[in-house]
């Protein structure tokens, strides 16, 4: 009787890591699908989404690096949008806190596997594996911190990490040789060598940088904006187009409920004029600045002032007096201010 082919589905975050463990399983002849789920904190999504200029003349830039990995390894690999679930289950309610900044990552781990398992069982899929490396991250990749994302993910013993798998203990998979033991790794730490000979080999050769910087949830600027949301809004109030709006522009906390959002340039000036329905949006009159969108309702008194910062930043800060158009739905006004001074400007930078 011939062997059912084994089936492997694993998380694939389109880095070196994920890529060479899928690449291993696939080279010992297993059949590898992976998942790539969407959390709405991916910096390469939301660069994406803004269409700068410069990402757009190199679109290798703005590549799901998932479905790049799929593509260089000849494997299928899904993306899954779970954006809203994790949002509330996980970066808002993480059971085991966060790291240095907003980033739940044992908690991220858990959720993950735990959907992975689910889909994993409707596919009837042998193993479910990872591209952890035991002591690379030291929050999530841990021995201890393995074995709880396991225990909680419903998983205990039975996730595959094909690059550190020889100083694991063995999965039920590799015990009755579904999964051949000695063809997978034996990395530990942090150093990046060996993945690099390890893809040298395998034949992978269009690998992001080892950042680890994708997700704006480890971003300590991201992660003070966030938690000033957090304390403004209220966790069950926070919407993701709230989540969006922290990945564009400078924000000035000007009240407890209000707040500026100043774009950096074209591209965010465009994102924040849209989607701007109900608040007010200024700039310059003749369009050399900023777009400045406000957030929250804002008093005759604070208008004046938000447009002295659309003022602040434009081609005309240095003038005495300048005209701002303030518009919101169907209103549009025209002030004349004079540009705040940064040791006047209202509200703090956060
Ligand atoms: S860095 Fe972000 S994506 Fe990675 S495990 Fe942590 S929370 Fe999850």
């Amino acid at each position: 009787m011939t062997r059912r082919k084994t089936r492997a589905i694993g998380l694939m975050s389109g880095g070196l890591d994920s890529t060479l463990a899928a690449g291993l399983l696939k080279e010992q002849g297993v059949d590898v699908e992976g998942i790539h789920f969407s959390t709405g904190f991916c910096k390469v999504d939301h660069r994406r989404a803004l269409g700068r200029g410069e990402d757009r003349a190199d679109p290798r830039r703005l590549r799901n690096r998932a479905l790049a990995a799929g593509a260089s390894l000849e494997i299928p690999v899904e993306i899954v949008d779970v954006a809203e679930e994790y949002l509330r289950e996980v970066v808002l309610r993480p059971r085991h806190g966060y790291g240095s900044a907003m980033n739940p990552c044992i908690d991220c781990r858990i959720f993950m596997l735990k959907k992975a398992s689910e889909i994993a069982r409707e596919r009837g899929a042998d193993v479910i594996f990872t591209g952890e490396v035991i002591g690379q991250r030291p929050m999530s990749q841990h021995k201890a911190a393995l074995r709880i994302v396991e225990e909680e993910s419903g998983l205990a013993g039975s996730v595959l990490r094909p690059l550190s798998a020889r100083h694991l203990a063995p999965t039920p998979a590799e015990r009755d040789g579904r999964i051949d033991r000695d063809r997978l790794g034996d990395l530990t730490g942090r150093s990046r060598t060996p993945q690099i000979e390890m893809a040298r080999r395998i034949g992978v050769e269009d690998y992001p940088a080892p950042s680890g910087g994708c997700c704006y949830l480890a971003d300590q600027n991201f992660a003070r904006r966030l938690r000033d949301l957090v304390k403004h809004t209220g966790k069950e109030h926070i919407r993701l187009d709230d989540i969006l709006l922290l990945k564009i522009g400078r924000h000035f906390r000007m009240t407890a409920d209000l707040k500026l959002i100043v774009a950096r340039d074209e591209a965010e000036s465009r994102f924040l004029q849209q989607g701007a329905a109900g608040r007010w949006v200024c700039q310059v009159a003749d369009g050399r600045g900023a777009v400045v969108r406000v957030e929250g309702d804002p008093d005759e008194e604070q208008i004046a002032q938000v447009a002295s910062v659309a003022a602040r930043y434009s081609r005309h800060r240095a003038e005495e007096r300048v005209e701002v158009r303030l518009k919101r739905e169907g209103e549009e006004r025209l002030a004349g201010v004079r540009p705040a001074a940064e040791e006047s400007a209202p509200g703090r930078l956060i």
